[in-house]
């Protein structure tokens, strides 16, 4: 089943800018068995964890990430870019390969004891995940653990993240 998700993942070269290799993870999501078992995968690692959270990472980390809050019976946090929330929020600012970038969440949706596992569908260079982990830190809430999809694992993105938190990727490449 594994070797049925890497090869639905669907490569694409120079996206959005030359030089990107894009992990395209929709042929998953539009096959139902590919998702399901893309789901499972997704939470084996932490079935037992009392995940109260999953903060998805927009936009691409919400498809996975709302289903797999759903499946741990967790709630859903969006963290979204800068100026997409309705509601007052916290805000984190992390570096690209030019300039910087924000990205935020509700201000009144964690706290202590809760317990969040920070999800996307590809972790690159580590940034965007980094700074969800800082907002949630912010709250008072414990990170619990990582998850992603696809690990780019030359980019060294989970040097990026904070030591002794698990950290989980379905596919490496
Ligand atoms: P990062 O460099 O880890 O902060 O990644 C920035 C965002 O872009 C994350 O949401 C990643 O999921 C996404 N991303 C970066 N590189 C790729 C890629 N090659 N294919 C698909 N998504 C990517």
């Amino acid at each position: 089943m594994l070797t049925r998700l890497e090869s639905a993942i669907r490569t694409i070269p120079d996206f959005p800018k030359p030089g990107v290799q894009f992990k395209d993870i929709t042929p998953i999501l539009a096959n139902p068995e590919l998702f399901l078992e893309a789901i499972e995968l997704l939470k084996t690692p932490y079935s037992s964890a009392d995940v109260t959270h999953v903060v998805g990472m927009e936009s691409r980390g919400f498809w996975f990430g709302a289903a797999l809050a759903e499946r741990l019976a967790a709630g859903f946090i969006p963290a979204r870019k800068l100026g997409k929330l309705p509601g007052p929020t916290i805000q984190e600012e992390y570096e690209l390969e030019y300039g910087t970038d924000g990205l935020e969440i509700h201000s009144d949706v964690l706290g202590p004891g809760n317990r969040v596992i920070i999800h996307d569908d590809v972790i690159a260079t580590g940034g965007t995940a980094a700074a969800a982990s800082r907002l949630v830190k912010r709250t008072g809430a414990e990170v619990v653990g990582f998850s992603f999809f696809v690990d780019l694992t030359f980019l060294k993105g989970k040097d990026k993240l904070p030591e002794g938190v698990p950290f989980r990727a379905v596919i490496e490449v």
